[in-house]
């Protein structure tokens, strides 16, 4: 039998990495696990708990959140393959709320603080055992699983990455936020992710990059199958 391999997305926000890895993941009949969705249910806890406010994302009540990660269960329902998963927050499915603007103002700050990564790379990596998974996020390829079988590198131009969220919004049926704030939101996320102290975005020595700017999710799936090929 073929070895369940580790198959690591990592890129900039908005590249579609949840779509391209969840379709791997059904392709291959793999686990598929959305790691920014941990962070945003961790980032809309704080917010609920009022330990950080979106008017002021730099500010978080670091006793708080102790608090917050020791009563904080994540989990998905439906990642096994399905074209949609929903995320639950200590049973409670979350999905719409984790992606709010409320939620996306804060989420880059509360990821760069050490205690929530080591907090969500510990549950990571129980799910990684043993079985074959697709993960997608920031830093798989170079601190979760530096051992990844295949290390896959993301990224698009920032108008094609607003244009495609801004599509993905209207479809779930956001109406307010416009082009602009979108664009604005994803290149500070960038920002944020790039020049952080711990575990910052950026490319594995040996992953492979995917520019999807001109690609359709077909022409992304032609690629992948030539890699693992
Ligand atoms: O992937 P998504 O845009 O939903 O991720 C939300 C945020 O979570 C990102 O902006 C980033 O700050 C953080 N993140 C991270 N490391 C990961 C996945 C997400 O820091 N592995």
């Amino acid at each position: 039998m073929r070895k369940k391999m580790i198959i690591a997305v990592d890129g900039y926000s908005s590249t579609g990495k949840s779509t391209f890895a969840r379709r791997i993941a059904s392709m291959l009949g793999y686990l598929y696990i959305d790691t920014g969705a941990m962070y945003r249910a961790v980032a809309l806890a704080c917010l609920r708990r009022g330990i950080i406010k979106s008017s002021d994302p730099f500010r978080m009540d670091m006793d708080g959140l102790q608090d917050v990660l020791g009563k904080c269960d994540i989990s998905f329902s439906n990642n096994s393959g399905a074209e949609h998963a929903d995320t639950f927050l200590n049973g409670e499915n979350v999905e719409r709320q984790i992606r709010s603007v409320e939620v996306s103002d804060v989420v880059s700050n509360v990821s760069s603080i050490p205690q929530v990564r080591a907090f969500v790379d510990e549950r990571l990596r129980e799910f990684g055992k043993g079985r074959g998974i697709v993960m997608d996020g920031r830093d798989i390829g170079t601190v979760v699983f530096p051992d990844a079988d295949i290390k896959i590198f993301m990224t698009a131009a920032p108008e094609v990455r607003a244009g495609r969220r801004l599509k993905e919004m209207r479809e779930k049926g956001n109406d307010s936020v416009t082009y602009d704030e979108i664009l604005e939101n994803l290149e500070k996320r960038d920002r944020t992710d790039v020049s952080r102290a711990v575990s910052p975005l950026r490319k594995a020595y040996d992953a492979i990059v995917l520019d999807n700017s001109e690609m359709t999710l077909d022409d992304q799936m032609e690629w992948i199958k030539s890699i693992l090929k």
